[in-house]
């Protein structure tokens, strides 16, 4: 049996479900999983346990609440004494997508990223990423990496229910003071309070086709009846409708919700890239060419602007009963 450690990320005092994904695919495996829980975040230990953690680590100075690849990385090099870990997994997350490129510099190790499948097998891991935005699959694997760092995309493993009665040791890591060189000042949220893209279980994505920003609030009021995240192309967020954080494609979010509703938006490849994974997709487009209706479960052939409100009010109505 190996060790496994998780490179855990929570949000609202709760841990990830991409968090969750990890710890249930190394606790699966076989082997034994440590999680690695930073500032603030120690309060998720038990939800790390239930998960399948066996050990959580936990560094608990305030100054850990914030990203900073200085103190994180020597922060993870506590957690990998203490662990010995053969397999590092996180999620690819941006602070994940800044640390462990540096740590794996640092310590000479093999890191694969952007992984959709994975198989932990003995002393075997193998991933699977895509490349050509989707187009065709790369399989990898390790040569001669005394620690295997995989950062695996979010929504891609399956999450069963948390067992509450499982426990985990929880041990404080001595993480030494450092003469910094760079702090993090401030931090400016965005003004969503939506759940992150990324972890949402149901999509509402606009596309060109709305025409004009102030036309998105059709979009909103779909979202905020089923409690949804809104989505966009980057054309849209070329044109300034919508900020960056609210993209998803090639060059934006990668997610897999349960429910994706596709307004205005043609389906090119850099697009389908970030969403094909959903479970079920549903298109509203008025070109019945258009390719997004070949990768839809739903198809809905319409001029959106009367489409959508017809559909927000049946929600509404079904939802209200
Ligand atoms: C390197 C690279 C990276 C990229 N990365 C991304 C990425 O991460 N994410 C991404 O989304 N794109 C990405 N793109 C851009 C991508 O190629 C497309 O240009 C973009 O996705 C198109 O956005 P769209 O579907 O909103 O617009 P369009 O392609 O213009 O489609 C608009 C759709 O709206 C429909 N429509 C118009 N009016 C109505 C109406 N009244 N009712 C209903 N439907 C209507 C039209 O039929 C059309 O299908 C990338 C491109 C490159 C080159």
């Amino acid at each position: 049996m190996n060790n496994i450690l998780v490179f855990c990320e929570t949000q609202n005092g709760h841990l990830k479900r991409s968090s969750q994904e990890l710890l249930q695919k190394g606790a699966k495996s076989g082997h034994k999983v440590f999680a690695l829980l930073l500032g603030s975040s120690s309060t998720a230990a038990p939800e790390c346990a239930h998960h399948g953690a066996k050990v959580v680590l936990t560094a608990k100075s305030p100054a850990l609440d914030q990203y900073n690849s200085e103190l994180y990385l020597a922060a993870l090099d506590a957690a990998c004494e203490t662990s010995n870990p053969s397999v590092i997994l996180a999620a690819t997350s941006s602070s994940a997508k800044d640390l462990f490129p540096r740590f794996a510099a640092k310590k000479n190790l093999g890191l694969v990223s952007d992984g959709i499948a994975l198989t932990l097998q003995g002393d075997e891991v193998l991933v699977t990423k895509p490349l050509y935005a989707g187009k065709c699959f790369a399989q990898a694997s390790f040569e001669n990496s005394q620690i295997k760092i995989v950062l695996m995309r979010p929504n891609q493993l399956p999450v069963d229910h948390a067992n509450s009665s499982l426990t985990a040791e929880v041990t404080d890591l001595q993480v030494p003071q450092l003469d910094l060189s760079t702090i993090v000042k401030e931090v400016v949220k965005g003004a969503s309070e939506k759940l992150d893209l990324t972890e949402a279980n149901i999509i509402v994505a606009g596309g060109r086709g709305f025409k004009e920003a102030a036309n998105f609030k059709l979009l909103n009021e779909l979202a905020s009846v089923l409690g949804a995240t809104v989505g966009a192309t980057r054309a849209v967020v070329d044109e300034g409708w919508v900020s960056h954080s609210m993209q998803v494609g090639q060059t934006g979010k990668t997610v897999a919700p349960t429910l994706y509703i596709a307004v205005g938006i043609s389906g090119a490849i850099q697009h389908l890239a970030g969403m094909s994974g959903s479970k079920v997709i549903v298109a509203i487009n008025n070109d019945p060419s258009a390719p997004i209706f070949q990768k839809a479960t739903y198809g809905i052939v319409g001029d959106l602007f009367s489409v959508l409100p017809a559909l927000t009010e049946e929600f509404r109505k079904i939802l209200k009963a």
